[in-house]
């Protein structure tokens, strides 16, 4: 078993983790989505606070990072200032409410997930990884994205709330979808789920009154970057963009951005368009997941991203490169997955990181040499 940190919560604006390159502070913003000013005020803050680089998570969060202890608070306020920042860090801590991307205004997305907003101090406190999806579009987009309580439009057209790991969930409308979460919510606490830590995880028997037999509709094709009735799609590769790059492209289109799980980014109501640090096609970048890696996380005794782009366009199928076993990048299997450890990588085919090696110990050069010759 390799050596990485299980560090047990999640990061949040007000609790910032230290990473190698500094501390990382992670924004949620509110439906997912930031007016232009909020994107050219968070890039300053970026610029100003941190080193100028910001993730997009699969959690569709944005990281700023390279942070100091000295920098943290002035980055907070003008993070708050601009209103990506609750201040009340209570409220913070449980606003990891995830939203279907192509929502609409006023539609049954829209308003759950606002409704939920209003209503973050009517839930228990949880375990700091527990999220919600609210995925109330004609399909369900977030089926594969994190979240413990889902609410999801069912295969006859009604909406459901079902408990991550649970193939059914229960009927709710609109009206009562977001008593029935925070009711949930509720129970898992009370049944001891904090020790399980994830929905998926707590194997309590459901309570009668959230047992059902309502099933998601089948999801739609996924999201790809190109054209879109929302806007333009844009690929971030492993999920990073400079905040001078993104800052720079705001300003010049004037246009709101919605965050995506998948690394997507999307510009509100414009035509694709070439923009700097971001892809329009499917390139084989975007078929790559790459964590950090050393030196800008401590737990990685490896570099990661140079190696992921030098096997990208070699690979067919998904890559996954990641700078030990912990798998932060991707938490699913991969077609090859390349895992750190003691300075070289272990090769696994069809798995997650960490997971029994084919081969061990190759150094990048020896990786780009076996995979290129698959
Ligand atoms: S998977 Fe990567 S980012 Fe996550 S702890 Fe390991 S080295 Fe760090």
């Amino acid at each position: 078993m390799s050596g990485f940190v299980i560090k047990g919560w999640c990061p949040d604006a007000w609790r910032p983790m230290m990473a190698g390159d500094g501390l990382l502070v992670r924004v949620r913003p509110p439906l997912a989505r930031l007016a232009a000013h909020q994107v050219e005020g968070l890039c300053e803050a970026a610029n100003a606070h941190g080193n100028g680089q910001i993730d997009l998570t699969a959690r569709a969060n944005l990281q700023l990072r390279g942070a100091t202890e000295r920098s943290w608070p002035p980055m907070v306020e003008a993070l708050r200032a601009l209103g990506l920042v609750d201040p009340d860090p209570v409220r913070e801590a449980r606003g990891a409410i995830l939203i279907n991307p192509d929502w609409r205004e006023g539609d049954d997305s829209h308003g759950i997930a606002t409704e939920l907003r209003t209503r973050l101090t009517d839930l228990p406190d949880l375990p700091s990884k527990i999220g919600f999806a609210i995925d109330a579009g004609p399909t369900p987009m977030l089926m594969e994205a994190p979240a413990d309580f889902r609410i999801e439009r069912g295969a006859d057209g009604d909406l459901l709330l079902r408990a991550d790991g649970r193939a059914a969930g229960m009927r709710v409308t609109r009206r009562t979808a977001a008593d029935a979460l925070i009711r949930l919510a509720h129970w898992f606490v009370e049944s001891e789920g904090a020790a399980a830590g994830r929905m998926a995880r707590h194997t309590a028997d459901l309570p009668d009154w959230a047992s059902g037999d309502a099933v998601p509709s089948a999801g739609g094709p996924p999201m790809r970057p190109g054209a879109h009735p929302i806007g333009a799609v844009y690929g971030l590769p492993f999920g990073r963009i400079g905040a001078s790059a993104l800052a720079a492209f705001v300003r010049s289109q004037g246009c709101a951005v919605r965050l995506t799980p998948w690394r997507l980014l999307i510009a509100e109501g414009l035509a694709p368009r070439p923009a700097t640090g971001m892809v329009l096609d499917d390139a084989p970048i975007l078929h790559v997941d790459a964590c950090v890696g050393a030196p800008a996380c401590p737990q990685a005794s490896v570099e990661t991203r140079d190696l992921a782009a030098r096997l990208a366009p070699l690979i067919e199928g998904r890559l996954h490169v990641s700078g030990c076993a912990k798998g932060c990048a991707r938490a699913r299997a991969a077609d090859w997955v390349l895992t750190g450890r003691e300075g070289a990588f272990d090769l696994a085919r069809h798995a997650r990181a960490g997971a029994a090696p084919l081969h061990t110990g190759l150094s990048p050069e020896r990786a780009v040499a076996l995979l290129g010759a698959c």
